[in-house]
């Protein structure tokens, strides 16, 4: 069975071509600038030869036409036709309160996800257009849909509800919703596999640190609190989004700078955090460049960007009574180690011991950087978002049948 994997953004469209017989990847790639003057596709099969297109591709119609005829290539392709996709997974990013697991795509579930565009009017409208798309260029064939939110569903009330009006939460679902779940769940299943330990008996703190960032407490294999909330600007220090600050800012600022809803929004999303603190980039590469220069403002942004990531790590052991393993991951988690090192520096309190030498390794495998000694197991694990959504595509199609 083949699976097309589809993450659909507001101008660009990532897929990957899965063979689910044994999970292999037969071809991967990212159409960009979608609408705007000219777009980008990028493809790769799995063993050949890349190839980059630049052409006119105006909206996601297009793109998945584009994609497909990719795939179906004859010299850069790796399926005949289009009737060898058996069924196609797509990503969407907010599923509310109404889905708590991956779900078939029918009528039902298209409407729910149009009416949670108020809750995530930058996400879902993309993820729409990438379903509708592909229903109109593969029709009959089976979808699926995997939430970014679905993974904290099992959140106690205690850690979901702000302190504010109930009415809030009743008339609009003001709450905590949390996001990266599909990563959240699957580091949290592979840092259990890897130690050989039953996920129902593990306290353990997950760390999907990238562009976006979010630290989730997995007690028993399941998420009990996460930092992001209501939506994915709550919590960490990010690359350009502010993460946590006195709600009473945003009036405050508002009615200092005469700043709309759009412009408050932007800038706590766009231009905050990382950006904002180093005046040079978003960019975690950047920015640990500029610490080893001593600059100042890159310093000054690390210190800040790690110590809260250390003072949510440390809320959730205390959340859990307790910490077994702390896990990385995503593009900073993966591949910075002074992120980890400095982290894991100032929590010794927990039992937490870092082996440099095993810190400093790269591999693109589950692994161990903690000592012997360490109380807690500290591991760096590879996300993989796309398996997780062609393994549930795959699982849903077929007990449909
Ligand atoms: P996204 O949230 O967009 O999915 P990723 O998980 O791909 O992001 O992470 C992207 C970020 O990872 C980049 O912005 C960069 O800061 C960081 N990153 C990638 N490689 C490295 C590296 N070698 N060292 C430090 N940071 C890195």
């Amino acid at each position: 069975m083949k699976v097309l994997v589809i993450n659909s953004g507001s101008s660009s469209l990532k897929y990957q071509l899965y063979d689910m017989t044994d999970e292999s990847v037969l071809a991967k790639g990212l159409v960009e600038r979608i609408g705007m003057e000219s777009s980008i596709l990028n493809h790769k099969p799995t063993g050949g030869q890349e190839v980059t297109e630049v052409k006119e591709i105006l909206e996601h119609n297009t793109a998945i036409r584009k994609v497909l005829a990719m795939l179906t290539d004859s010299e850069h392709g790796v399926i005949e036709s289009i009737d060898e996709i058996d069924a196609v997974g797509h990503r969407v990013v907010h599923g509310g309160e109404s889905f708590k697991a991956s779900a078939l795509v029918d009528d039902n579930a298209k409407s729910e996800i149009r009416r949670l565009i108020d809750l995530a009017p930058l996400h879902n409208p993309a993820a729409m257009m990438g379903i509708t798309a592909s229903e109109a260029n593969m029709p009959g064939i089976p979808m699926v849909v995997v939430f970014d939110t679905a993974f904290h569903q099992d959140m106690p009330k205690k850690a979901y509800l702000y302190a504010i009006p109930k009415v809030l939460y009743n008339k609009y679902k003001v709450r905590r919703y949390g996001f990266h779940g599909t990563s959240h769940e699957y580091v949290s299943k592979a840092a259990a596999e890897f130690l050989g330990q039953s996920i129902e008996d593990l306290k353990i703190i997950t760390c999907h640190i990238g562009n976006g960032g979010s630290i989730t407490a997995v007690l028993g294999g399941h998420s009990v609190d996460t930092s992001m909330g209501m939506t994915p600007l709550e919590g960490l220090m990010m690359g350009t989004r502010s993460g946590d600050l006195d709600p009473a800012i945003v009036p405050y600022v508002m009615n200092k700078e005469e700043l709309t809803v759009n412009e408050v929004n932007s800038m706590l999303n766009k231009h905050s955090g990382l950006l904002a603190i180093s005046g040079v980039s978003s960019d975690m590469r950047e920015i640990t460049d500029g610490l080893a220069e001593g600059d100042p403002n890159c310093t000054l942004a690390f210190e800040m960007y790690e110590y809260r990531m250390r003072k949510y790590i440390g809320s959730y052991a205390a959340a859990m009574n307790g910490v077994d393993v702390i896990v990385f991951t995503a593009g900073v988690g993966e591949n910075s180690v002074v992120v980890r090192e400095k982290v894991c520096e100032n929590l010794t309190y927990l039992g937490v011991e870092i082996d440099d030498a095993l810190n400093a390794i790269r591999s693109g495998e589950p692994r161990l950087i903690s000592t012997a000694n360490s109380k807690v197991k500290v591991l760096v694990v590879p996300t993989n978002e796309e398996l997780v959504i062609a393994r549930d595509t795959y699982r849903i199609v077929n007990e449909s049948k």
